[in-house]
Parts: structure tokens; C-alpha cells; sequence
């Protein structure tokens, strides 16, 4: 749900947004930057933003050096932890099974995890087995709880050095900056890896669909809570902006594009757009014409994280017409001093809204300036961190999310997202991630992870039970919906509820490793 009361996340809110410029740290190519650690083998496709073997370093003055390398730091502690998971229960399957496995399986989960597994399974081992497919589950489930709980600390060092925040949102005219990419993992770093948006911001709504086709009566929604919001307390002026982002692969155009849209750029983009025709169509005919929202769509190249902007048309539609590139743009101004640099992004935003006569207003523009500044960091974070081009093209997520967003979990190819009220309206989303997860990993033996999470408000009487119950009724509609499809008890379920107006932060209602669709599980 979309919430416009106070909430905990405010205590983690960025201070005053820092104001890194450019990193003047002495040269060095990337190559030679990290020479010992390089395979330039592996680098096929020419990278569109900088020649990686050329003779100009791939240092960007706008790129802030530092955000990119606490991001990094941030990105592998998560990697070491969720590689762990497999690696620690190949551990637990070798140990001998006799009395003592129980506390020597659970000693190693503690050392290498830093948390236990389900004692009632391990105590029932000597007789069921390992169901060692439940304890991967537990184990992820666990991994993401932890990295929820330490997010505070671990995202501490980038979370105060992104750029778009509350206040340069407000600043550009904006009091919701309501975000639709596709469910696909590869977009879950979408926030701070790929335009260095805050993910705890108020003013933020994160609502992922599969190939970016968010529904336009939820969206109808948090637009008519958000704008009452504002009128309640008398802010008029600001107004909503809703951007869908769709993706595509460079290197990889017919296989690794949007799975919702066949690998097909051209529909994902007109997808998109024709959503947001509609809601726009919807909100001036039930409220009024010229109320908005504001638009925006964005192409995502997965391969590189390079960002393309289309701008609104001239009656403030979408447009598939213009587009700034912000790979092009990295090429275009690197070597440039910063403040050139600056002026160059702002005239081709400029240029681009001028050659449809665009109707973007000045507020628009500057986000989009500060969007493509904000991506030159990732192109160039994927060149330095990456090789150019990340290794794995393709789907690499470890679980499934449905309901709410994680905003405490942040990184590419992590997990699916699906954005979701209730199963009967997001079941397509499910259902493209199941098919995802089929080849990912129901083809290797392995079960599909499902955390099911809503948000509720504990200022609200009764909101706690009700975001749990919603909980178990979407992991039955799921049951219900795939028996059948996909070996018994191959789906694994987390049930967790976050409170947007308290402390609470992904608190387990119940794990179900259910062995057929009857109600039958352990809560942990
Ligand atoms: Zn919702
Ligand atoms: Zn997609």
C-alpha cells in the first residue's frame, strides 16, 4: 500500500543531501587501476559510453568516485551473503547424522550465517530426512531478514550521498515521485545503483510490474491519497510525477530483454506508454483535465545500467519520439571540467524538449539533468566494478517478493519484484516470475522462495492482523493457483509484515513449507 503518514523510515532520512562533485583522484585507467584483477578477454561488445582499452582513463568528473565505492562495498557484502546460503547447507548435508548432528548442523549455520535453522526440522532429520529444499528456503528468507535489520548500518555509507532525495524532488516541483519499473530482478537495483535515488524518501513510491504494466487503478489510488494529502495541509503547486521504466539488453536484444514482452524493446516501450496514456486519461476524466500526473518513461539497459529518457510531447503526453542517452552523453563530456559537463547534459535536455516542443516544465528538465548525471555514475560504476558489461546478462534473482516493496534490500538480480494488492489482480506478474524461476531453478531441484510482504500502519486499529491476513491469503491464492503446475511442495513461503509508521521491519508472521496445497507448515 501506499502510505503518505509519517513513517520510520524518517529516522534513517538523509540529512542534508551531500554535495560530492567530481572525484579528482589521480589517474589511472580502469585497466590499470586494478590491472591484477582484469580479464579484458571477457569485454566483446564495444562499450558505448568509453573505449575500456582506449587512452582516456574512463573517469568522468561528474562521476562521484566515492558513492561508487561504498555502493560497491554495500553490493558485496549482500553477494557474500546470499552465496553463502548454498555453500553453508552443502556443509550441513555432508555432516554425519547421528545425535550430534542437530547442534553441529546448527553450530555452522550460526558461524558461517549468523543465524540457526529450524530446530524441529533438524530434530525430525533421523526419520524424515533432510528436507534440505526447506531449509535453502529458510535459510534466503533468513539472509533477507538479516540484511533488512542491518540496512540502517550497511546502506549508512551511500544511503547520505544520493543525489535525488525528498527535498531535490521537491525542489523540482514534485511531491511523489511514483516509480514503475519491470518486476525483473535486474531492475531491483533500479533506486540507488541506477538514477541514485534514495530509496527510504518519502516522496518515493516503488510499485514494480511485470514489463512495467503497473495497474492503473491502484495507481489511481495513491495519486488521489497523495494529492489529498496535499491539499489537507494546504500545499498546492507540487504535483505527482509517475515514470515507468522498461529494459532491454544490448548485447543480448532477442534473449535477455523484457520476459513480458517477449525480449521485444519496441513493445516493452509502447507498453509502457500506452499505461501511461491511461492513467493520465483517467485522472482528467475523473478529477479533471490538467491535473496531471506528470510523465515520464526510461529505457534501462540491464547489460550496462545505461539509462535513455524520453520526454513528454507538447500536450505533456508520452513520447517515444526523443530520447537523451545517457551512455551517449558519458562519451560526449568525458574530459570535460564539471561545470561544462553540467551545461552539455542541460542543452541536450534542452535540445531534446525543444525538438518535440515538449511541455516538460523547467522542474521536469532539471530532474531529468540530475537523472542522466546521477546514471553517468553507474555507467561508469559498471565499467570500474563490472568490466563494462555485467558478466550475468540474464535472470540470476534468488527469490521472489510479492505484495510491498523491500526498500531495506537493494541490488541487481537479487530477487523478482511483483507489486501487488491482491493475487487476483497481480497474478500475472506471479506468473511471469514463476516462469522465470521454472529455468532458474525448479529446473535444478531447487524450490522457488516466495516472501510474501505488506506494509501496514500501526497508528491504524487493527491494520497488523489485516496486512497478516492479506499475507496468508495471497499465499493461498498462490498455492491454489500453481498446484499442479509445479512439483509438490516446491514453493516456499516467508510471510512478513513492516510497519510504515513504527519500528517493525519485515517481521516474520510465518514460514510455510508446505508439502501439498493443504494447510500444513511450521511457523517459525
Ligand atoms: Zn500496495
Ligand atoms: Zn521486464
Amino acid at each position: 500500500m501506499a502510505n503518505v503518514m509519517l513513517s520510520r523510515v524518517q529516522q534513517r532520512q538523509a540529512q542534508r543531501r551531500v554535495r560530492s562533485h567530481a572525484s579528482h583522484l589521480p589517474g589511472g585507467t580502469l585497466l590499470r587501476g586494478c590491472a591484477d584483477a582484469v580479464t579484458p578477454a571477457r569485454v566483446v561488445m564495444a562499450n558505448p559510453a568509453c573505449d575500456l582499452d582506449g587512452r582516456q582513463p574512463c573517469e568522468h568528473a561528474l562521476v562521484d568516485g566515492g558513492l561508487n565505492k561504498a555502493l560497491y562495498d554495500y553490493e558485496a557484502v549482500l553477494q557474500a551473503r546470499f552465496d553463502s546460503v548454498e555453500q553453508t547447507l552443502q556443509a550441513v548435508a555432508r555432516l554425519p547424522r547421528d545425535e550430534t548432528f542437530p547442534a553441529q548442523a546448527q553450530q555452522l549455520t550460526r558461524a558461517r550465517l549468523g543465524f540457526e535453522l529450524p530446530a524441529e526440522m533438524l530434530k525430525r532429520s533421523w526419520i524424515e530426512g533432510l528436507d534440505m529444499a526447506a531449509l535453502y528456503a529458510h535459510c534466503l528468507f533468513e539472509a533477507v531478514r538479516v540484511s533488512a535489520k542491518q540496512a540502517p548500518q550497511e546502506q549508512d555509507d551511500w544511503l547520505h550521498g544520493m543525489v535525488i532525495d525528498d527535498e531535490f524532488i521537491a525542489e523540482c516541483g514534485y511531491h511523489t515521485l511514483d516509480i514503475t519499473p519491470c518486476a525483473d530482478g535486474r531492475l531491483q537495483g533500479l533506486l540507488p545503483f541506477v538514477l541514485r535515488i534514495a530509496p527510504t524518501s518519502e516522496s518515493v513510491l516503488l510499485k514494480a510490474y511485470a514489463g512495467a504494466l503497473f495497474d492503473i487503478d491502484l495507481d489511481l489510488s495513491d495519486w488521489t491519497q497523495r494529492e489529498l494529502a496535499q491539499r489537507l495541509s494546504a500545499r498546492l503547486g507540487a504535483r505527482y510525477l509517475k515514470m515507468a521504466v522498461y529494459h532491454y539488453s544490448s548485447s543480448a536484444p532477442s534473449k535477455e530483454g523484457c520476459a513480458a514482452h517477449g525480449s521485444d524493446e519496441g513493445a516493452a516501450r509502447s507498453a509502457a506508454i500506452t499505461r501511461l496514456e491511461q492513467l493520465r486519461y483517467g485522472v482528467a476524466h475523473a478529477f479533471g483535465a490538467g491535473l496531471g500526473p506528470d510523465i515520464l518513461v526510461l529505457g534501462l539497459d540491464t547489460d550496462l545500467d545505461a539509462i535513455r529518457v524520453h520526454l513528454p510531447d507538447a500536450q505533456g503526453e508520452p513520447s517515444e519520439a526523443v530520447a537523451v542517452e545517457a551512455a551517449q552523453i558519458y562519451r560526449e563530456t568525458l574530459g570535460m571540467p564539471v561545470a561544462q559537463a553540467r551545461a552539455h547534459i542541460m542543452q541536450s535536455v534542452d535540445r531534446a524538449a525543444a525538438s518535440v516542443g515538449s511541455s516538460a516544465s523547467a522542474g521536469l528538465k532539471r530532474l531529468v539533468t540530475q537523472l542522466i548525471e546521477a546514471n553517468l555514475s553507474q555507467i561508469e560504476y559498471v565499467i570500474q566494478h563490472h568490466e563494462g558489461r555485467y558478466a550475468h546478462l540474464g535472470h540470476g534473482e534468488r527469490f521472489i517478493c510479492v505484495g510491498d516493496s523491500i526498500d531495506e534490500l537493494q541490488m541487481r538480480n537479487l530477487y523478482y519484484f511483483a507489486h501487488l494488492d491482491t493475487l487476483e489482480e497481480g497474478a500475472a506478474c506471479v506468473d511471469v516470475g514463476l516462469n522465470i524461476f521454472e529455468k532458474l531453478n525448479l529446473s535444478r531441484g531447487f524450490p522457488v522462495p516466495i516472501m510474501v510482504h505488506f506494509h501496514y500502519a500501526s497508528v491504524i486499529p487493527g491494520a497488523r492482523e489485516r496486512a497478516a491476513e492479506r499475507c496468508k491469503r495471497v499465499m493461498r491464492g498462490i498455492q491454489a493457483r500453481y498446484a499442479g503446475r509445479v512439483p509438490d511442495g516446491a514453493l516456499k513461503f516467508a510471510l512478513c509484515v513492516s510497519d510504515v509508521t513504527g519500528a517493525e521491519s519485515l517481521c516474520l508472521i510465518g514460514e510455510y513449507c508446505v508439502r501439498s496445497v493443504r494447510q500444513e507448515g511450521y511457523d517459525a
